[in-house]
Formats: structure tokens, C-alpha cells, sequence
């Protein structure tokens, strides 16, 4: 397996944000063309995943990274608003042991508290409501 240790030694294989945005292109566009039928779409797809496949394989880390920060630079706005709702499932389901989320009773902003404390009193970090809570 030395051969195959060399090929992908120094490869930049990360999951920045610029791949991420790739990899969404390429699942949207690919199923867009299959919904709507239009070959047109997915060959879009196939190169939008060309790339993406071509920058995690690459060696010039240094390019990607800067490549990445032009991309977040003028689309970070909007894929952290895009981003947002997933990431906040995906800290949920990776939290639900520990914590519990709720929502404030005024102003329905989405609280995080431990598990397991028995009554607390929360005060809510936007709208400095206090109530009570079991967890
Ligand atoms: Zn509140």
C-alpha cells in the first residue's frame, strides 16, 4: 500500500466550504436534469464535479485555500445562510445526549441548555426573559 499512501500523501482533501458548495451544485443540478430531462443540466453537473474532484486530489494547497477564501469572501453571506439550518441539525442530533433545545417562551429564539440539571432558571441571552425549565 506505499503506492498508494505516496499517491495521496499531500493532497488537499478537505472539506471546505468551496467543496461543499461544489458537491451541492453538482447533487442539485443533477437531479434538476433528471426531474426536468435536460441532458444540458447533468453534463453542467459532471464539470462542477470535475472540479471539486480536482481540487480534493490537488497538491497546491496553498491555491486552494486562497481559492477557498475568494469564494467565501464573496458567497460566505450567503452559505452561512444556507449552511445554517444544517448545521444546526446536524449539532442537535450530535448534542441530544447532553443537551436540550428549546425555545424561548417570548421571543421563540432557540435556547441550548445541559441535560440533566433538574429545574434551572434561564434568563434568555435576546430578550433577558426568565423562566424555568426542567431538563
Ligand atoms: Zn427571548
Amino acid at each position: 500500500m506505499e503506492w498508494l499512501r505516496k499517491f495521496l500523501d499531500g493532497r488537499y482533501f478537505r472539506s471546505d466550504e468551496l467543496s461543499i458548495a461544489l458537491l451541492s451544485v453538482t447533487v442539485i443540478l443533477g437531479i434538476s436534469g433528471l426531474i426536468a430531462g435536460i441532458p444540458m443540466l447533468y453534463y453542467l453537473a459532471d464539470v462542477f464535479f470535475l472540479v471539486y474532484i480536482f481540487r480534493n486530489y490537488s497538491r497546491n494547497i496553498e491555491r486552494r485555500v486562497a481559492e477557498n477564501a475568494k469564494f467565501m469572501e464573496i458567497f460566505g453571506p450567503f452559505f452561512r445562510k444556507v449552511a445554517e439550518p444544517f448545521k444546526n441539525v446536524f449539532n442537535r442530533v450530535r448534542d441530544r445526549k447532553t443537551h436540550v433545545y428549546l425555545k424561548c417562551p417570548s421571543c421563540k429564539q432557540t435556547l441550548r441548555l445541559p441535560k440533566g440539571k433538574g429545574k434551572l432558571k434561564v434568563t434568555c441571552p435576546k430578550c433577558k426573559t426568565d423562566f424555568y425549565k426542567t431538563t
